[in-house]
């Protein structure tokens, strides 16, 4: 990695913990002067004399103003997250009192890190590569034991292994090919063109796994939006209540009360799923008010991934139900057909079908497997077994484009064209592979990804 950002010479240093009062507060610096920055603040000892990874008690002084007892972490490069020098100043956690030590290590010498200035580093020290350092970000970002999972994953190479697989196959691919080359005046043809069409064949169903996985990966990242709609007092509050066990939103018996959409999430099975109550649908509402919420809950509609429709099982008739169903089909809206208010008949799953489920929202009865549902609806055939899925967006288009340089050589074998033509295409995936994982790049897309850290990781 040659490519050096501006700025990094400089010693960087952040407050690595949350801003606040805490018991703690950790300030990180990193950098070449890292050591003599901190160094001319702690009196008690010469860190350069210490060994890494110890840590040592003691003062930090300004002009001989004490200003904290402290505790220093010292990683010598390259044994560091950073790869450089870097030291850890644990402090008291009183915010003013990080703010005057912070200020002493910038009048010493170090700047302060821009955000994910120091995982950046570590990228550009080859410490980890591009798609380890964005699940570094995803892993701070994760909120259920998925995201958890799959970010943890990519830390330790899982996603890292599987692209310089493909970039291994693909380079023995283009070797066969130039050497082809090589010898063209000769007439020679070394590669036996079935044999690339195989190995072509292999690497584009392999991309194409990964591709469909980003349908999978995109719901551990960012959830998967819930509609929950239905005619007004079907009893959707009740329900939206029911799922979140909470009293969040406005109950009553008057139709069409729910008038503003609210957004809440609930966590099953480590899949977050985002629940969006809308206002009910009513095609011959004469109220302004109740037309904004309609059209928004139309709206919403479109916009979820899973939308929950429920009918109200004492007052819905199986044809009615019917229509539903096609509706949403047609619209290729994912769905599930809930019953409610069970408790106050005999209607049972054969009345409407096997797809519908029957719920009483008031009494509790059958939200969990409602719960169960919702997720098998979205995993479907997907676990979150120990494959790699993508979930990152930059990724999933990266990898289109080495999906259709693929598909250009495979047509440029089938039409027989000639080598030097078919390498174009292969190093055209290899470029957009190395684009992955960070082989090749540019200050601007580099800076782009950086900037969506915290400041301080
Ligand atoms: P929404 O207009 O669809 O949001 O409906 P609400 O949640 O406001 O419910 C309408 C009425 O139906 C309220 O009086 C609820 O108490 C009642 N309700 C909701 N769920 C059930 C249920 O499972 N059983 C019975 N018996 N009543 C219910």
């Amino acid at each position: 990695m040659s490519l050096k950002l501006s700025g990094w010479d400089d010693t960087i240093v952040a407050l690595a913990t949350p801003p606040g009062v805490g018991a703690i507060g950790v300030l990180r610096l990193s950098g070449a002067q890292a050591i003599d920055v901190v160094n001319g603040l702690f009196p008690a000892k010469d860190l350069h004399a210490q060994p890494s990874h110890t840590l040592h008690v003691g003062a930090i002084k300004k002009g001989g103003e004490v200003l904290d007892e402290v505790v220093i972490s010292l990683f010598k490069n390259p044994r560091s997250y950073t790869g450089e020098d870097v030291v850890e100043i644990s402090c008291h956690g009183s915010p003013y009192v990080q703010q005057r030590v912070l200020e002493a290590c910038i009048a010493a010498g170090a700047r302060l890190a821009k955000p994910g200035e120091f995982t950046q580093r570590a990228f550009l020290n080859g410490k980890l590569d591009l798609t380890q350092a964005e699940a570094v970000a995803d892993l701070i970002a994760a909120n259920t034991k998925a995201s958890q999972k799959t970010a943890l994953h990519n830390i330790r190479g899982g996603f890292s292994t599987v692209l310089s697989a493909l970039r291994e196959q693909l380079i023995r691919f283009s070797a066969l090919i130039e050497l082809e080359l090589d010898f063209s005046q000769e007439d020679i043809e070394f590669a036996d063109r079935t044999d690339l069409k195989n190995l072509v064949t292999a690497i584009l169903n392999q991309t194409g796994s990964l591709l469909q996985s980003f349908q999978l990966g995109n719901v551990i990242r960012n959830g998967v939006s819930v509609a929950i709609i239905g005619k007004p007092n079907a009893g959707k509050s009740t329900l939206l209540n029911a799922l979140l066990n909470e009293e969040r939103a406005i109950v009553s018996d008057i139709p069409g009360t729910t008038r503003d959409t609210i957004e809440e999430t609930l966590n099953i099975d480590g899949i977050l799923f985002r629940l969006i109550d809308t206002a009910g649908i009513r095609s011959h509402s004469v109220d302004a008010i109740e037309l904004v919420g309609i059209e928004r809950s139309l709206q919403k509609r479109r916009e979820a991934d899973l939308v929950l429709y429920l009918f109200d099982a004492t007052s819905t008739t199986p044809d009615e139900l019917l229509k539903v169903a096609d509706d949403l089909r047609t619209e290729g809206i994912r769905y599930l057909l809930v019953g409610n208010k069970a408790d106050l008949t005999s209607a049972n799953n054969l009345k409407f079908g096997q797809e519908t489920l029957l719920i009483a929202a008031k009494t509790g009865t059958g939200i969990d497997t409602l719960r169960q549902r919702m997720v098998a609806v979205v995993l479907q055939e997907n676990t979150l077994g120990e494959n790699v899925v993508v979930t990152n967006a930059r990724h999933y288009h990266a990898l289109k484009e080495v999906q259709q340089s693929l598909q250009e050589v495979l047509n440029g074998l089938d039409l027989n064209i000639p080598g030097d033509l078919l390498a174009l295409d292969i190093r055209r995936s290899l470029h957009y592979l190395g684009e992955i994982t960070g082989e090749v790049t540019n200050e601007d897309q580099l800076d782009f990804i950086f900037s969506k850290f915290c400041i301080g990781k």
